[in-house]
């Protein structure tokens, strides 16, 4: 399928490896051209020197925490005027409802709802006075049904929804979408690390921990970020100019509910 958007920019914010670098690739296959930006420069510039020779697309790198003021302000310079947003960055650590303070959940607003934010309000003007734009929050399947020990992120994912669901009928109007793609497990160095985590509070190896979590999943396997970029790049496209606010699960059919 074309997706009508060869020649379009997008920034994709924490990039360099991940759910991040597969919504890049899955848009410069479409023939995107792409800022994208984490925090090493190392593994951000291997994933975009591939993508450049695998796709022919431009690829502007901004090495930088996207969580921090100075690091929005690099980014959002060098992605002035792009036509796609994908936001993203690490996920808050795990823990138990009674471990964290009032900086834990500062922490967790600042890089999973308030960073958003701060990159929609940038880049959103110029994409609604142009009569198109897309945005892709990456959020999580927490935000359907809470995960116990990630609270953090249940509480920061679920400010981000609400004010997706506001602003998203704001925007609208001026051809401008804004959705939410709610991964459950994928098979990421994220994934792998709370995996560990598991692995060492058991006592059982990481492939122990890794089957038991594959066994909660109707698939019986994790998410690839090849599957999750390729949703995003359709929630990008020319198709999909009427699908406005909505929260997209993408978890092998995990979260057990019916709507
Ligand atoms: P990942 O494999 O650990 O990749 C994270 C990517 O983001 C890396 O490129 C990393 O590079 C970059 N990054 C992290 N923090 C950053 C920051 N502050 N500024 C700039 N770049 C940053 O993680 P993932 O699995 O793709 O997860 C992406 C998001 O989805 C996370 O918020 C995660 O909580 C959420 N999620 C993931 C899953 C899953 O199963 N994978 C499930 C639900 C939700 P650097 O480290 O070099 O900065």
């Amino acid at each position: 399928m074309d997706l009508g958007i060869r020649g379009k920019r997008a920034l994709v914010c924490a990039s360099s490896k991940g759910l991040g670098l597969g919504c890049a690739e899955a848009l410069a296959a479409a023939g995107v051209d792409l800022v994208m930006n984490a925090r090493g420069a190392e593994a951000l510039e291997v994933s975009a020197d591939r993508i450049r020779s695998e796709h022919g697309v431009t690829v502007k790198t901004v090495a930088c925490d996207v969580t921090s003021a100075d690091g929005q302000e690099q980014v959002i310079q060098a992605a002035d005027g792009v036509d796609i947003l994908v936001t993203n960055a690490g996920g808050p650590p795990p823990g138990m409802w009674s471990d964290w303070d009032r900086e834990d959940f500062i922490m967790a607003l600042d890089a999973n709802m308030l960073t958003p934010i701060a990159f929609m309000k940038a880049l959103l003007p110029n994409m609604m006075e142009n009569g198109w734009g897309r945005v892709v929050n990456i959020t999580s399947q927490s935000v359907r049904a809470p995960i116990a020990v990630l609270g953090l992120s249940n509480a920061a994912r679920t400010g981000l929804t609400g004010y997706v669901a506001g602003t998203s009928r704001q925007v609208a109007p001026m051809g401008v979408t804004i959705n939410n793609l709610l991964p459950g497990i994928h098979d990421t160095d994220r994934a792998n690390s709370l995996d560990s985590g598991v692995a060492a509070q058991k006592g059982i190896s990481i492939d122990e921990a890794r089957a038991d979590r594959a066994a909660t999943i109707p698939t019986r396997r994790y998410g690839t970020r090849q599957e999750f970029g390729a949703a995003c790049a359709f929630l990008c496209s020319k198709h999909a100019g009427f699908i406005v606010g909505q929260n997209i699960l993408l978890d092998g059919g995990a979260t057990n509910i019916t709507m």
